[in-house]
């Protein structure tokens, strides 16, 4: 038996193969070719799979998201086949006679070079299509499969660590469970996990071998192990493990239409996080009651430029709509820090979670923000669309970030398009900052959500991705918890209401203690809201105490 320990951050046992993430070889050397023809009938075949892709996804978009969404992925099957650029690939493997990976990406560097250079924008912007194309040419030039799975099954996808993006583009439908080298519990592919209420482990380093792959193998997410060729003990452990998830899962069926409210009649808003439209299935099927925190940063992560005012509006309607009246915070967008985003062509920072992110690019970048509030806007027609701010630490930033909004809705006036002038608005509380001002704050807007993750963060000076920090980094510590109770008294002494949007709202460890404070509204991942929802209805609010405060 083969044990390896790491940290579990999704619940759930699970078995499959094991299967490790797919990566581009992003350094592609010149090498010689012994068959030009040879060479030359890949390019074919991989120029075929990218078109049947193309093709694909185009189709999925307009399902989805409408014409406008589905062009981008036309003008790349153009790329595809563009004379110029083939040509230009035909030129270097005849004049080079060499293997046809490099002529693709020196085609593709050339051609994207060219782009950039142009006087026009639109014209600029596409060098990022050119580059696109020709990673997913050479994806199937070296067989690296579209979502980075190649397995006619499900498993589970190993990885030292997923970028969001990667997660992004992942086919959830062949995932099991994760496993990953590094990572920590506040990690984009745990957030993932959760949403997707499968097991997740990080933090299994080197003793996670490639070797491993196609294995089979057992993941237990709440002990973090992960478990080759199990003893009988601990195979008969694993499946007790097992059916009593299932059995549990059954019982919290009963929980479904049930209210949130405490034996003492103490009402909880019990929301979800979601980080895609895709999402909303999952918080339906989960009975959450609204959603407290839609990511809308998908939309540009998974983009290869700036995501339309209109597909963006699609997007936020899509989710909005579903919902069906019920409410839906959307955060305007928070890239920076650990989710980078080629086309911003942001400055290298040497400490960029403290750098330009979040709500500083929107401000700096007033063409990006007033395309992602009009259509916010235009979706505040369709639903009860709520706009949250992330990472403000002062009161002139959200006094900026309301003149943004003012500004939109005078345009969208003016143009006749329908919007809900009474859009609420928010804002994150996950600054130290924000805390020590919350009373100026709380006078601005209508609602606070306390983002635990980088609450924590900042306030205990603590990497969120770093694995190696151990006890340091301490979500339960009085600090943080002293930080809720007094973002609550601000936000309750002005008169507005209070949630927590973080992944500590999902630690039913600390219900009592959320009571006590007086949070409002807890938005957890879908699958975590019928364990909270028992909960919530075994409890007495008045008895619940602030003793984890302290010290
Ligand atoms: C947080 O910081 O707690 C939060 C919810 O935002 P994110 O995890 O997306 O930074
Ligand atoms: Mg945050």
């Amino acid at each position: 038996m083969i044990l390896i320990q790491g940290k579990g951050v999704s619940k759930g046992v699970t078995k499959g193969k094991l299967y490790f993430f797919q990566r581009p070889d992003t350094n592609i050397e010149k090498k010689p070719a012994t068959d030009l023809e040879a060479e030359k009938a890949r390019l074919a075949d991989a120029q075929a799979k990218s078109m049947d892709q193309l093709t694909a996804l185009a189709e999925k978009c307009r399902e989805e998201a409408g014409d406008e969404s589905a062009v981008l992925f036309e003008t790349h099957a153009m790329f595809v086949e563009d004379d110029d650029y083939v040509e230009s690939i035909m030129d270097t493997l005849e004049e080079e006679q060499c293997n046809v990976e490099y002529a693709v990406k020196l085609a593709g560097e050339q051609f994207a070079a060219m782009f950039a250079a142009m006087d026009d924008a639109y014209m600029q912007a596409r060098a990022a299509d050119i580059k696109d194309v020709t990673q997913r040419i050479l994806n199937n030039l070296m067989g690296i499969a579209e979502g980075g799975i190649d397995s006619d099954e499900p498993v589970i996808l190993a990885a030292d660590d997923l970028a969001p993006s990667e997660t992004l583009q992942l086919d959830k439908s062949k995932i099991l469970g994760f496993v990953t080298m590094g990572g920590s519990g506040n990690s984009h592919t745990a957030i993932l996990a959760r949403t997707m209420g499968i097991p997740a482990i990080c933090g299994a380093g080197e003793a996670l071998k490639e070797t491993y792959q196609g294995r089979i193998a057992y993941i237990d997410g709440e002990t973090g192990s992960l478990i080759l060729d199990p003893d009988d003990l601990t195979l008969a452990a694993l499946k007790d493990k097992h059916e009593k998830q299932q059995e549990m899962k059954r019982l919290l069926e009963t929980m479904k239409g049930q209210e949130d409210i405490t034996l003492d009649g103490r009402k909880m808003m019990l929301y979800c996080n979601i980080g895609s439209p895709e999402d909303v299935d999952a918080v339906i099927t989960n009975d959450g009651q609204g959603i407290g925190l839609f990511r809308s940063e998908f939309l540009y992560l998974a983009a290869s430029d700036y995501p339309t005012e209109d597909e963006q509006f699609e997007a936020y309607k899509k989710v909005a709509a579903a919902m069906n009246g019920k409410r839906v915070v959307i955060r305007t967008l928070d890239i920076g820090a650990d989710k980078q985003v080629a086309y911003f062509d942001m400055k290298k920072e040497e400490n960029p979670a403290m750098g330009v992110r979040a709500i500083r690019i929107c401000l700096n970048r007033p063409e990006v923000f007033r395309t992602q509030l009009r259509a916010l806007y235009r979706a505040s027609a369709y639903g009860k669309v709520a706009i949250m701010f992330p990472m403000i630490t002062s009161v002139w930033e959200v006094r900026e970030c309301k003149r943004a909004c003012q500004k939109v809705m005078a345009e969208l006036e003016a143009e006749g398009i329908p919007y809900n002038k009474d859009t609420e608005i928010g804002i994150m509380i996950e600054t130290p900052s924000s805390v020590f001002v919350a009373d100026a704050l709380a006078k601005e807007v209508d609602f606070f959500s306390v983002g635990t993750n980088d609450l924590t963060q900042y306030t205990l000076a603590c990497d969120r991705q770093a694995n190696d920090l151990g006890k340091f980094f301490d979500p339960h510590h009085p600090a943080v918890l002293r930080a809720l109770k007094m973002a609550t008294d601000a936000a309750h002494a002005a008169g507005i209401w209070i949630g927590i949007c973080g992944e500590l709202g999902a630690d039913i460890s600390l219900l009592p203690t959320f009571l006590a404070i007086g949070i409002d509204e807890l938005s957890v991942s879908p699958t975590s809201v019928l364990p909270l929802r028992a909960e919530i209805r075994k409890s007495i609010a008045k008895t619940c105490t602030l003793e984890k405060l302290e010290c």
